[in-house]
């Protein structure tokens, strides 16, 4: 799950990390009134939306007044904002977080995750920051400094200086950091997060350290033990399909092709979306509808799949193992008889039962192709949209 960044930073507060004072307002005059409490004469207005890159799509604003506040506010709150991290999605602004603006002097990154390969938490920085880390890791991979937390041992403050001054820090600076590390590391492992990010982590003119822009992405599988995450959960940012797949425990991820994939098992789904693109067809999503997939989930897979306009065919790829192939058959009937489905529907079945589940898709009256295996569905589903 993501987080807005006021949030991100509310958790930072609460794990004793300084951050500007800043307040979130839905209005332009709440944005006045959050203004109004907060100290100097230059606010800075941010778009929240789950995705960076605010900046260079307009939604970080600097505003020397309170009617540039109001009006900066009010050009952010209401509309929609694709930036280069949203994949061409617009995201709706319903609320701007108005906080104190800085004079800074240079930027830093800083992230932390979980790296899979030294199956530890680590932590990611660099001396350039503020722009794409992705970019300064191929150009200057040399830039990137690593981390790799002992899970025995926890972080280390020494561990922290010792990065800080890889940084070029000065010893005040450092000493700001590790605070920051620390903080941080006790937030990653107490709220099981997945990432934390803070592009920038600013150098002030005044030579102190400011966290300006927070990350967070928490771990779903961990979300039953943090009621207080899941109160912060923000389904406007999420993709409606996945939202509503999430309700029916369906395992679903838009994609932007055209072929709609249904099968059970996520192995079978990802080789499934191979095969699609290895025949030069393109997956529409990937969907397991789970072993446990009964003909109300086959349904409201079906009606998934089809609330994009973009899904030209289905494939169907079920291997019965814990279920039987007859019921997945019936199921299919059923689905594709109540939401009238109106595209070439393609099904390979194969395991326990298939013969009677052949026989009921063939004995059903339904335009259903039959596919001998995942090769000859993929084959004849990408044949199915090109002919059209
Ligand atoms: P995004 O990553 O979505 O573009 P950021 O919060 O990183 O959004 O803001 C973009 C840029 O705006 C930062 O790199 C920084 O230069 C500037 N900025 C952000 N917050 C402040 C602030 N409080 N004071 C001054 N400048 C800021
Ligand atoms: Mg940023």
């Amino acid at each position: 799950m993501n987080f807005h960044e006021y949030q991100a930073k509310q958790l930072f507060a609460d794990y004793g990390i300084a951050v500007p004072t800043g307040r979130v307002a839905r209005t332009p005059e709440e944005a006045v009134d959050a203004a109004k409490t907060i100290p100097g004469d230059l606010w800075v207005i941010k778009a929240q939306i789950h995705a960076g890159g605010r900046g260079k799509a307009g939604g970080v604003k600097l505003a020397k007044t309170l009617d540039e506040v109001r009006e900066y506010a009010k050009g952010m709150l209401g509309t929609r904002m694709a930036t280069y991290q949203t994949a061409g999605v617009e995201l709706p602004v319903d609320s701007v977080l108005v906080c104190e603006g800085t004079d800074i002097a240079k930027e830093l990154y800083l992230s932390v995750l979980v790296d899979r390969d030294t199956k530890s938490i680590t932590f990611i920085a660099s001396a350039e920051g503020g722009m794409d880390i992705e970019q300064v890791a191929h150009e200057k991979p040399e830039a990137i400094k690593t981390l790799h937390v002992n899970y025995v041992q926890g972080l280390q403050p020494f561990e922290c200086r010792d990065l800080g001054f890889a940084l070029g820090l000065t010893a005040k600076q450092v000493g700001q950091l590790t605070k920051i590390m620390l903080g941080l590391y006790r937030l990653f492992n107490e709220k099981d997060l997945a990432l934390v990010e803070l592009n920038p982590l600013a150098i002030l003119t005044d030579g102190n350290l400011a966290v300006l822009d927070g990350k967070i992405n928490s771990d779903d599988n961990a979300s039953f033990r943090h009621a207080d995450l899941t109160a912060m959960r923000d389904i406007r940012q999420e993709d409606e399909t996945e939202v509503r797949a999430s309700q029916y425990d369906l395992n679903y991820v838009t994609m932007d092709g055209n072929i709609g994939c249904m099968v059970n098992g996520a192995g079978l789904a990802m080789a499934t979306m191979d095969v699609i693109k290895l025949e030069g067809g393109a997956p529409a999503n990937f969907l397991d509808v789970g072993g446990g997939a009964n003909k109300e989930r086959v349904t409201e897979a079906f009606k998934l799949i089809l609330s994009s306009d973009k899904v030209k065919a289905i494939f169907v790829n079920i291997f019965g193992g814990i279920v039987r192939c007859d019921m997945i058959a019936e199921g299919i009937i059923a689905a594709v008889k109540d939401v009238g489905v109106q595209i070439p529907v393609i099904v390979r079945l194969e395991g326990t039962n298939v013969e009677a589940g052949k026989d009921l898709l063939k004995n059903s009256g339904l335009a259903i192709i039959p596919a001998d295996d995942i090769n000859d569905g993929a084959k004849k589903a990408v044949a199915a949209v090109a002919g059209q």
